[in-house]
């Protein structure tokens, strides 16, 4: 019988033999042993797999990544050093200069900078569409060099719910896959292969780590995407690669490796973002736990999203757990044990009642950090996004009086007791 969420939270990924550690061993080692030079030179020419070199592969991170895999229901996984790294390997991966990608518009400012800004560079081009867009928008959307379509599960920060299936069948339609950056809906609350996306990519930074200690990246694999149905599009998969003796990737490592064995092989062994030993180490420690945060997190979430939503000073309030949300829809759909911690709301009087909504409370940090287990809260307006004038912040989606709350795992009353007596001093 295949194991439960959360009995793959605390075991998955490694299973120690006799006379060996129970706890995951950090293997804080650059370095590996082999007895002969043949023996390593069969690692270099991927024949034989194994470890020669941190950069390229640690067995602590791998260990973490495998219980990633089994989370998302996904056939091979990697751990990057960021989130960032982890999104931009996933569409490197198979886009080259000259190619074009999709991109939900609702995505996170980092992943936003890194595909309009600094890839575009690189000489890929991106068309951002609404996470609402119906079928026939995003046709139009796809050109003959469109390579992937990229969203987030729960968009960061405008918490928008993306339709994954919707967005997997159009992609699927034109032959290139669907990636899903599932950070706040961790696969305990959704797991997006199962609505038919092919890559998922993580900031394990957030709620998979959950205690703000490591930032870190993954990408998991799906296995299901057929490279071959449409080789001309993924030359880097189906062609030999000269750089490994002329390996073809997706017929050597099958569909279910050769994504990420390319991945490992090329982007890692170029770029080098890899995770440190420790830093997983810290990761797997939160991934043990997180079947029981995750519900923590959004009970508590609901809870105080309904208290702000009845409160007199509060203008609006984001959260597709509350039936008046715009994705609360989408999100039984995809989310029906609850989404994350993560909200937004506003108060009466802008910008300035924000700023000193923010000033009176005590529980509640202010950090640009989310999805940790303690409480903590944003205004962009005044922080990340302060040299934007008003008219500036709306055309980004974000409203002058808007804040991004995080809702940790304290009792529900505290948090709420904390809110109440901030609100009350505007
Ligand atoms: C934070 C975040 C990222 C970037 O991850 P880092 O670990 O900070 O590099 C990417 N996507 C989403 C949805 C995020 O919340």
């Amino acid at each position: 019988m295949e194991q439960k969420l959360g009995t793959k939270c605390v075991q998955a990924g490694y299973t120690p033999k006799s006379g060996e550690p129970r706890v995951l061993p950090i293997i804080q080692s650059t370095t590996y042993k082999y007895d002969t030079s043949e023996d390593m030179a069969r690692l270099f020419d991927l024949e034989a797999s194994g470890y020669f070199y941190t950069r390229l592969a640690n067995p602590t991170c791998d260990s973490v990544a495998q219980k990633l895999c089994a989370l998302e229901g996904g056939t091979a996984a990697m751990l990057l050093s960021s989130g960032q790294a982890a999104n931009f390997f996933a569409v490197f991966n198979i886009a080259n200069a000259g190619d074009h990608v999709i991109a939900s518009n609702s995505i996170y400012g980092g992943t936003f900078n890194l595909f309009a800004v600094t890839m575009k560079k690189m000489g890929i081009e991106f068309t951002f569409i609404s996470p609402d867009s119906t079928e026939e928008e995003l046709d139009k959307a796809f050109r003959p060099n469109t390579k992937a379509v990229f969203g987030e599960t729960i968009a960061n920060p405008a918490l928008t719910v993306l339709d994954i299936e919707l967005f997997a069948k159009v992609a699927h339609k034109h032959g290139v896959p669907l990636i899903v950056d599932n950070t706040f809906a961790t696969p305990v609350n959704c797991r997006p292969i199962e609505w038919g996306a092919d890559i998922v990519t993580h900031s394990t930074t957030k709620y998979l780590d959950g205690h703000a200690t490591s930032v870190g990246g993954a990408i998991v694999d799906g296995g299901k995407f057929d490279w071959f149905k449409y080789a001309d599009k993924f030359p880097g998969l189906t062609t030999p690669d000269d750089s490994y003796h002329g390996i073809t990737y997706a017929e050597k490592f099958g569909l279910g490796g050769a994504f990420i064995t390319k991945c490992v092989a090329q982007l890692m062994r170029d770029f080098g973002s890899s995770p440190s030993a420790f830093n997983a180490f810290l990761l797997n420690l939160g991934m043990e736990t997180l079947h029981v945060r995750m519900p923590k997190h959004c009970a508590n979430a609901q809870k105080v999203a309904e208290f702000l939503e009845s409160h007199e000073k509060v203008s609006w309030v984001r959260y597709c757990g509350l039936k008046s949300d715009k994705y609360y829809a989408l999100g039984q759909k995809y989310l029906p044990n609850g989404s994350c911690g993560v909200l937004s709301f506003g108060v009466k009087g802008g910008r300035k009642a924000a700023e000193e909504f923010m000033k009176h409370l005590r529980l509640a940090a202010i950090v640009t950090h989310v999805a940790d287990a303690r409480t903590c809260i944003l205004h962009p307006a005044s922080s990340t996004h302060r040299q934007m004038t008003d008219e500036e912040l709306l055309e980004c989606g974000v409203s002058p009086d808007l804040m991004r709350l995080s809702v940790g795992i304290e009792d529900a009353d505290d948090i709420i007791a904390d809110i109440d007596n901030a609100l009350g001093k505007i």
